[in-house]
C-alpha cells in the first residue's frame, strides 16, 4: 500500500508531515499543490520540506492547476447555449465561489486515487466541520487521531522551527520581517477572498507589497473583495478604522 500525505505548508498539514516522520509512519510521498498564488514563506516551507523528506527517501511531488490562477480569475470564457460568451473568469475566489479549492482538492484526490493510495490530511481535532464534509474511505486524519487541535499544531511547527516569515513593512514597529501567523488566522493563497477585515488591515499595515498585489487584481474587477472592494478597505484604513479580531487561534496563542 502507498501513502501520500497532501501537504499546503500550512501550519495544520506540516505539523502532521514533520510528526508522520518523526514517528516513522509508513509515508512514501508528499503533494504540495501550488496554486502560483502562495506566500514566499510557503514556497520557503515546501522547500525545507523537501529537503528533509529526501533524507528519509520521501518523494516530495509539486500539482498545478489546469490553467494559470490568473487566467481562470480574469480570462477563461463562461459561454451559454443562447448568448455565448457571457463572461470572462470567476474573479476572486473565496467565500461562495472557491472555484480554486474545488480544483485543488479534485486534483489531489484523483492524484491519490490513481496511485491507489492511503491520503493523510491535516484537518485539525478541533475542526469538525471540515471533517464532516470527507466521506472517502482511503483519507486518514493523524491530527485527529492525535487529538491535537489547530493551536497544538502552531505550537508544534514553533517548537520545531518552522515559521512563515515575510518581508515586513519596514517603517512600521521598527520590524523588517514578521510570521504570517501573528498576522493572519490562516495562511492561504495570498489573494484568498476569505481573509477577514483584520487580516486584510494587516496586509495593509505590514505587507505593503501583497497589499500592492490585491489592489492589481480589484483593478481587474467589479466584484468587491467581501462586502467592500480593497480600494474602498484602503480608505477605511487611511481614515483610522482598526477592525476587531476575534479567533480563537489568536487567543490562545
Ligand atoms: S485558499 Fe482561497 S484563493 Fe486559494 S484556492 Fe482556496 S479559496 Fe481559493
Amino acid at each position: 500500500m502507498r501513502y501520500i500525505a497532501s501537504c499546503s505548508c500550512g501550519k495544520d498539514s506540516l505539523a502532521m508531515v514533520y510528526k508522520i516522520i518523526e514517528q516513522q509512519l509508513p509515508l512514501n510521498e508528499i503533494v504540495f499543490y501550488d496554486t502560483g498564488m502562495e506566500f514566499q514563506s510557503i514556497y520557503n516551507n515546501w522547500k525545507q520540506l523537501t529537503e528533509y523528506a529526501q533524507r528519509f527517501g520521501i518523494k516530495c511531488t509539486t500539482l498545478h492547476p489546469k490553467c494559470p490562477f490568473l487566467y481562470t480569475m480574469f480570462e477563461q470564457p463562461h459561454c451559454s447555449r443562447k448568448d455565448g460568451i457571457v463572461r470572462y473568469g470567476y474573479s476572486w475566489c473565496g467565500g461562495y465561489c472557491r472555484w480554486g479549492t474545488n480544483e485543488k482538492l479534485k486534483a489531489i484526490d484523483k492524484y491519490c486515487e490513481q496511485q491507489e493510495a492511503i491520503c493523510y490530511v491535516g484537518i485539525a481535532a478541533d475542526e469538525p466541520q471540515r471533517l464532516e464534509k470527507e466521506h472517502k474511505t482511503y483519507k486518514r486524519y493523524p491530527l485527529v487521531e492525535w487529538n491535537m487541535s489547530e493551536v497544538d499544531s502552531l505550537q508544534y511547527c514553533r517548537k520545531h522551527n518552522i515559521s512563515w516569515i515575510e518581508k515586513c513593512r519596514a517603517k512600521l514597529e521598527g520590524r523588517f520581517f514578521i510570521d504570517l501567523y501573528t498576522i493572519l488566522d490562516r495562511v492561504s493563497c495570498w489573494c484568498c477572498a476569505n481573509k477577514n477585515h483584520w487580516e486584510l488591515y494587516n496586509y495593509w499595515k505590514y505587507l505593503p507589497d501583497y497589499w500592492e498585489k490585491l489592489k492589481e487584481i480589484q483593478r481587474k474587477t467589479q466584484r468587491p473583495f467581501n462586502k467592500y472592494t480593497i480600494f474602498e478597505m484602503e480608505e477605511k484604513f487611511d481614515n483610522g478604522y482598526i477592525p476587531r479580531h476575534r479567533t480563537k487561534l489568536k487567543r490562545k496563542q
